[in-house]
This record gives C-alpha cells, sequence and structure tokens, in this order.
C-alpha cells in the first residue's frame, strides 16, 4: 500500500535531484548571480540515495526520476541508475539537458533507464545560446538522435520526451516547429508554461498560457486530437491522425494539477519536499546521519504526507513567496 496524504493521493513517484550543478545558466531556472553550492558533505552520498530509494520503494513508489541541476554533471550518475536499476521500479526515469547524454546514454540504457526526457527551448542556434547563456544545441540534438538509436521513442518500451519551457517573445514562435517535429519523429514535445521561483526574476507577462501555445500549433498543423492521459499525469496530451508522436502541455500556472499528485520530492542535499512549490521541508539526510531505522524514515515521510496541501497557490502567491531556487529543487 503506498503512503497517502491527507487527501487519500497515493505517493508512488520519488523525483531525486542528484545535484545543484549544472553546465548551463537557463535564464528561468538559474538566478542571473548563480547559486551559493551547498557543501560537498552536506550532499547525499551514492549509499545514502540508493538507501533513501529503497525504503520508498518499500512503500509503494514504482517511478524515480533523477532530476538537479543537471543529473549527468554527478560523477557517479551511472553508478546511481545502475543500484536505481536494480530496486525493480516500473520506471526509471531521467531529465537531462543533454550536453553529457550521448556517451553515457548506453550505459544508462544498461542499467534500466526507461523513461529519458531531454530539455530543449529552442531549435535555433543563436536563441540557445541567448536562454542557456552557453553553446550547445547540436550536442542535444546529436543526442537526441542517439536516443531514438536506442530504442527511446514513445512507441517503445522506453520513452522520449523533450521538455519546451514556453516563453513569450523568446521562444513562443517556435511551436508549430517543434509540432512539425513530433509530427514525423516518435516523441512527446511537452511545452511547460514558465513557473516561478526565487531567483528567476519570474514575471507573468512571460508566461505562454498552455491555451495559447496550443492554439498556435492549431493555425498551422491543423486540430489537435486529445489523448487520454492518466489521472496523476502532469501533462495534457494531444496527436494528430498520422503523427508518429505527439504534444503535451505541462499548465502548472493555468490549469495546476494538483489533485492527481502523487509526487514526493528529496533534493540533492537531502530535503524531502512534499510539493515543488511548498517551501517546508525536512532533511532526511540528516535523519540517516543520526542513525534512523528505515521504519523511522517512513515515519518521517508519512508525518510530512500528512502536511501536504491540497494545492499549491496561484501564480501570483507563489512569485512572492520564499522557495529554493529550481535547480536546488529538481524541476
Ligand atoms: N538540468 C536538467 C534539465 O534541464 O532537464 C534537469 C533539471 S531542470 C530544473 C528540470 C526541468 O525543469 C527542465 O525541463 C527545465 O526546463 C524545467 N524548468 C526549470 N526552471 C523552470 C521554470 N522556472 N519554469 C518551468 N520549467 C522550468
Ligand atoms: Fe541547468 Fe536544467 Fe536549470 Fe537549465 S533548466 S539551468 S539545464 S538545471
Amino acid at each position: 500500500m503506498a503512503l497517502t496524504d491527507g487527501f487519500g493521493r497515493p505517493h508512488t513517484t520519488l523525483r531525486l535531484g542528484l545535484t545543484e550543478r549544472c553546465n548551463l545558466r537557463c535564464v528561468y531556472c538559474m538566478p542571473a548571480e548563480g547559486i551559493p553550492l551547498t557543501p560537498t558533505r552536506a550532499m547525499l552520498t551514492t549509499d545514502e540515495i540508493e538507501r533513501l530509494a529503497r525504503v520508498l520503494v518499500g512503500t509503494g513508489v514504482d517511478k524515480v526520476r533523477l532530476t538537479g541541476g543537471e543529473p549527468l554533471v554527478r560523477k557517479d550518475a551511472v553508478e546511481v541508475t545502475e543500484r536505481l536499476g536494480r530496486l525493480g521500479l516500473r520506471s526509471l526515469a531521467l531529465t537531462t539537458n543533454g550536453l553529457l547524454l550521448e556517451d553515457r546514454l548506453p550505459a544508462l540504457r544498461a542499467a534500466g533507464l526507461t523513461d529519458l526526457t531531454v530539455s530543449l527551448d529552442t531549435l535555433r542556434a543563436d536563441r540557445f545560446q541567448e536562454i542557456t547563456r552557453r553553446p550547445g544545441l547540436d550536442t542535444v540534438l546529436g543526442a537526441l538522435d542517439t536516443a531514438l538509436g536506442l530504442g527511446y521513442a514513445i512507441d517503445g518500451p522506453r520513452s522520449l520526451k523533450v521538455n519546451v519551457v514556453a516563453m513569450k517573445g523568446v521562444n513562443e514562435d517556435e511551436a508549430a516547429d517543434f509540432a512539425a517535429w513530433a509530427a514525423c519523429a516518435p516523441i512527446e514535445v511537452r511545452f511547460i508554461e514558465v513557473m516561478p521561483f526565487d531567483g528567476n526574476g519570474w514575471d507573468r507577462t512571460e508566461l505562454v498560457p498552455w491555451t495559447a501555445t496550443r492554439d498556435a500549433i492549431e493555425a498551422v498543423h491543423g486540430p489537435l486530437t486529445p489523448l487520454d492521459d492518466g489521472p496523476s499525469s502532469t501533462a495534457r496530451t494531444f496527436t494528430r491522425p498520422g503523427w508518429r508522436g505527439r504534444i503535451g502541455f505541462v499548465a502548472s500556472m493555468t490549469a495546476p494539477f494538483c489533485a492527481g499528485c502523487t509526487r514526493l520530492r528529496i533534493t540533492a542535499d537531502g530535503a524531502l519536499k512534499v510539493c515543488l512549490f511548498g517551501a517546508r521541508e525536512l532533511s532526511l539526510r540528516d535523519a540517516l546521519r543520526s542513525g534512523a531505522t528505515d521504519a523511522e524514515v517512513v515515519a518521517l515521510v508519512t508525518a510530512a504526507l500528512a502536511g501536504k496541501a491540497a494545492a499549491h497557490a496561484g501564480m501570483d502567491v507563489l512569485a512572492a513567496t520564499d522557495n529554493r531556487p529550481m535547480i536546488t529543487i529538481g524541476g
């Protein structure tokens, strides 16, 4: 039986931050002045990550997503994947910016990586540099090709998604181009509404509501057909007759999906967060290092879940609320 919160939501998904570090500086994620990095000794070790994952798998978690920061910047990212791959998960997923992916993907696949999400906000090299403050578009596109070659595809046993943060006046004019890609390749392109986090200077005028992105795609490609999404899905997905891929919209701002939330998060320094937007945290690292038993760890998570809110606040309240920068939470 999975752990449930006060609203009866079973928590079967864990997002695990592997690091706060990143080799990109995306304008919506990394504060312009950078972030003060947590000392290495305060980060979860490989053994601690494995233990927390194993304890939570024992409570019914069957899906783990590795994130960050850029998870592949962590030197032992493949080893972490191998260890988690032995826990018998239904899904072992990775969200990455793709820069360090191509070489590691065969090992990650062998380690049991079932679901791959690559973040890519533009198909234009100059914009890639503006958004991420680094070059690298060709490297990311090369990694995506390799992923398709290794069998990551929406119609196979392993999935492949591309995350696109939609930003007004920055990349909103590329929605139809991304859709053209989804038309001919077996990928899911997910448009994400840009969200406020500490230090990212969020401004609601940057938001492109998911309906506007959908309309821009339909204006070029014709009407989209809705697909049947599960109750805990973060995205509404659509396709068109004859398309190989599909489109998804993650509307965290204009149409939050809290009612079906099944997610727990553990940051790279071991803080449990029961909501991406909740400032409340509990250090599982400290619990482990002070000798907590597995049962005591489960009790801590259960207590934190009992305090989980039914839904996160509206976007303007969130923009004015203290929280960590996204890069230290894990998107
Ligand atoms: N570095 C990896 C990457 O970029 O895929 C993993 C971590 S990143 C924080 C996870 C996801 O969060 C990425 O798809 C990124 O685009 C998204 N993200 C980061 N900041 C965001 C924001 N302010 N609003 C919406 N999505 C955001
Ligand atoms: Fe790095 Fe990912 Fe944040 Fe971009 S979105 S700065 S790649 S952690």
